[in-house]
């Protein structure tokens, strides 16, 4: 199938999936607080720790009941444990399709299973819980350092809260600050740099422990100690968990288990990188184009 057919726009859309931040899932987010949460079925059943099998079954879904799908009969399996590298043009639907697993909207058409479970099935509180999302920095709030981290588990005993400091190689920086694990991030004159702050929603979901790990890449540039801070923690908080990353670099696609290649069309390839580049498609075009840059 030819998914990308102009040349010129497919280049262009490539420089764009790795250099384009990603906004629409943090939107998604935002309008959340605002709207009246889905509610629960009279049924609803809690789901217990989740293995972490994601399936998409003939999933059809758009934003508005008159409006153009975004998906159409969109099918595919993501086993427990497995590293999956979600690629495509902006506008594909990257952030729709990640922001329909923790349900922030409904699909009309098919059915989102988690372990075999439709997700409407389940009760929101218990789908959020054993699913984590780490994005950008829009997620902290003007308060402490500690407050920020225990967004991720309530219950947390500060103890814990170190914990995940540390596994997220936040803690050194942390203790650098004029109270520690206290300061308040709101107030004047602490300022985290964008590696600092990206490491503090990282640590949230080392607290959290879900079994499903959303992961939006950030695609801004970090100091080159920052980074590697960052590339570091979220590999150790992806063991054992179930992971799509929204991913920008190349470094991260070629790392993941399988990549989805996804197009208007839907998912247009799946594989990994080695099979995807002898398949000679989508996938091998956007590579190439970016290998020129
Ligand atoms: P990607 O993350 O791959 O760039 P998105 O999931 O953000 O793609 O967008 C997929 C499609 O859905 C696009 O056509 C986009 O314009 C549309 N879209 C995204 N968010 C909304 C929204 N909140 N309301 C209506 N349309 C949206
Ligand atoms: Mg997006």
């Amino acid at each position: 199938v030819a998914v990308l057919v102009d040349p010129v726009k497919r280049l262009a859309n490539f420089v764009r999936l790795w250099q384009e931040g990603y906004t629409g899932f943090v939107r998604a987010m935002e309008i959340l607080e605002v709207e009246p949460e889905i509610e629960d079925r009279p049924n609803a059943v809690d789901l217990a720790r989740s293995r972490g099998a994601v399936a998409f079954r003939d999933v059809g879904f758009r934003y508005q009941d008159d409006g153009p799908h975004v998906f159409k009969n969109l099918t595919f399996d993501i086993a427990p444990g497995e590293f999956v590298a979600l690629v495509g043009a902006s506008g594909a639907g990257k952030s729709t399709l990640c922001a329909l697993i923790p349900r922030f909207y409904e699909v009309q058409e098919g059915a989102i299973l988690i372990d075999g479970m439709d997700i409407r099935d389940l009760t929101l509180k218990s789908l959020r819980q054993n699913i984590g999302v780490v994005q950008q920095d829009v997620y902290l709030f003007a308060g402490t350092v500690a407050e920020n981290l225990r967004y991720g588990r309530p219950d947390a005993t500060d103890g814990e809260i170190v914990e995940a400091a540390k596994a997220a190689n936040a803690d050194d920086f942390i203790m650098a600050l004029p109270n520690g694990y206290d300061t308040d991030i709101g107030q004047r004159g602490v300022k985290l740099s964008g590696g600092q702050r990206q490491r503090l929603t990282i640590a949230r979901a080392f607290l959290k422990d879900p079994s499903v790990l959303i992961f939006d890449e950030a695609t801004s540039a970090l100091d080159n100690e920052s980074e590697r801070a960052v590339q570091a923690a979220l590999l150790d908080l992806t063991e054992g968990r179930t992971t799509i990353v929204i991913a920008h670099r190349l470094s991260t696609v070629r790392k993941a288990d399988r990549i989805l290649v996804l197009t208007e069309e839907g998912i247009a390839e799946q594989g990994t990188h080695d099979t995807l580049i002898s398949a000679d498609g989508a996938y091998a075009n956007l590579y190439k184009a970016q290998a020129s840059i």
